[in-house]
């Protein structure tokens, strides 16, 4: 073994060959048409014929005075590293054996150093290994991670959006640039769920739908705002990390809770202040005095009727249209929910509050001898209780999460036997990373990985114009765990060498490497026990 690959911990079972560089056979052109100078890429099925100086349909590849070279740097996490840096720091060449030693990294041996799939290049058709394979070590423990740009055409935005107010029917299309890239799902506590991309919009429709949803869901990943429209619904503004615009209008404060947990949060608050609240809700309008919080507190009956669909006790189902009004209603006046008054019950000098889920909207009424609510200065006591309900309200985000299908194709890059990856990924021994991020894999079958994209590095994503997304993803486990699975143990590489010389194949690897600092709220993508233990 050369000293320059040598990485202490490693054990014997690298066999020798791992010293050697890799040359993939660049022998002919499939086209015999193709220019002399020209390189065929051969990192997606697309086959780009690339020109001397010029890029691939991707911007990703270019031919490099002959040489086909990965554009972006390959990223590489520390853990002590407070901003990012955007030094770019050249690869040696793979040939130049000393190279390893020269530029040996400090922080390779303090294990402060994460390779990430991000500028890593992708070893096209997935038979190859992946073009990283680098030994490490955690808590003494000898690691191996496997790290690759994954092409994924399975793959979609889970988007949630937190805001009350009325975004679109579920099931409805939601259309970028015109073109249908995704469907409103469900509605949450508080946030409005969307599903972006996905391989029907990708390639099951026309060029441009799957076109425009490319684009859509690169901007998306990569954490810039995408215009979007709902049919029969909103224009809405998102952004990983940034508050929704809603038809122009910037979304605050995410709601507290439903009218009827608004009711049963501050019912003692606004005991004694008011004979009657009413938190209007799309979902579920509470009152106060009906529901059993005001029961618990033998509050008297006021008798307020409410328009809607009564379910509970002082909890009503649709007291009006969803809209962008009140509580995520279409109302603007909140006396237009009130039926009537039950003479029998109500008294004059009745005091009401009307307020919204998010305390935005609230007004106070006291009733008139004809029971008529007159509107009427808020007391201050009652304003501290409004503007409390304002306060427990959390800002308002827009949250991306990125869903894509790993389990395919992609396994023979780091095991002749993708099934054993599988399924030791789903018993925990081998961590999944996109970016460094923290993946959630799905349980079931296959490997379907969802990682929030905000806790990725900026610019992680890419395309292909099949058209697929391009994502970082890295298998970290033991390295005889590695070995077990059948790794491609000759490919296994010290992270000196990693560091110094880049990618193991030299076509179309990339030629140089950028710091990014590893997320505060990311832990170190190494993995937790079991895997270590
Ligand atoms: S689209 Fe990009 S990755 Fe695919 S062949 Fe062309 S240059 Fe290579």
């Amino acid at each position: 073994m050369s000293e320059h690959t040598k990485t202490d911990g490693l054990p014997d079972v690298m066999p020798s060959a791992v010293l050697e560089p890799v040359v993939l056979d660049k022998s002919r052109p499939r086209s015999e048409r193709m220019a002399s100078d020209k390189i065929e890429c051969n990192a997606c099925p697309v086959l780009c014929q690339i020109s001397p100086g010029k890029t691939g349909a991707c911007d990703r590849y270019a031919n490099a005075s002959g040489v086909l070279v990965r554009v972006d740097p390959v990223v590489l996490l520390r853990r002590t590293l407070e901003h990012d840096d955007a030094a770019l720091v050249p690869f040696a060449a793979r040939s130049d054996e000393s190279a390893a030693e020269v530029q040996a990294n400090p922080l390779a041996a303090q294990n402060e150093v994460f390779v990430t799939g991000i500028g890593s290049s992708t070893t096209y058709p997935d038979y190859k290994p992946a073009p990283f394979i680098v030994a490490s070590q955690r808590d003494g423990v000898d690691m191996v991670t496997v790290v690759t740009e994954g092409i994924f055409s399975y793959c979609s935005f889970k988007v949630k959006i937190d805001t009350d107010r009325w975004l679109g029917p579920e099931q409805a299309n939601v259309r970028c640039k015109g073109e249908v890239v995704g469907h409103v799902s469900t509605a949450e506590y508080g946030s409005q769920m969307l599903s972006l991309g996905g391989v029907h919009h990708l390639t099951g429709g026309s060029k441009k739908e799957g076109r425009v949803t490319c684009e859509m869901m690169l901007a998306l990943g990569n954490k810039e705002a995408v215009e979007l429209t709902i049919d029969g619904g909103s224009q809405v503004t998102i952004q990983s990390g940034k508050a929704p615009i809603v038809n122009g209008v910037e979304e605050q404060r995410m709601r507290v809770g439903c009218g009827s947990a608004t009711i049963g949060i501050f019912a003692k608050q606004f005991f004694g202040q008011a004979d009657e609240v009413v938190v209007v809700d799309d979902h579920i309008t509470g009152v106060l005095t009906q529901h059993q919080a005001g029961r618990c507190l033998d509050m008297r009956p006021s008798g307020i009727r409410i328009r809607g669909r009564k379910s509970t006790p002082g909890r009503y189902f649709q007291v009006a249209n969803p809209g962008t009004g009140w509580g995520g209603t279409d109302i603007a006046d909140p006396l237009s929910i009130i039926e009537g008054w039950d003479s029998e019950t109500a008294w004059p000098g009745l005091k009401l509050l009307m307020v919204s889920t998010t305390g935005e909207h609230a007004a106070w009424y006291v009733l008139d001898d004809a029971l008529v609510p007159q509107p009427a200065e808020m007391p201050a006591a009652m304003q501290s209780v409004v503007e409390r309900i304002g306060e427990n309200c959390e800002p308002s985000l827009t949250t991306v999460l990125f869903l894509g299908g790993a389990g395919g194709s992609l396994r023979a890059g780091v095991t002749e036997n993708p099934v054993l990856l599988t399924r030791r990924i789903k018993q925990a021994m081998v961590n999944v990373t996109c970016g460094g991020a923290p993946a959630y894999v799905w349980p079931g079958g296959g490997i379907t990985v969802m990682v929030d994209v905000a806790r990725m590095p900026d610019r992680s994503f890419g395309t292909v114009p099949t058209p697929a997304l391009v994502a970082p993803i890295e298998f970290s486990m033991r390295l005889d765990e590695y070995q077990a699975l059948g790794g491609h143990m000759e490919h296994v590489r010290s992270l000196d060498d990693a560091l110094a010389r880049g990618a193991w194949h030299n076509d179309g690897a990339p030629t140089a490497r950028r710091w990014v600092a590893n997320a505060s709220a990311n832990p170190w993508p190494l993995g937790e026990p079991p895997m270590l233990g």
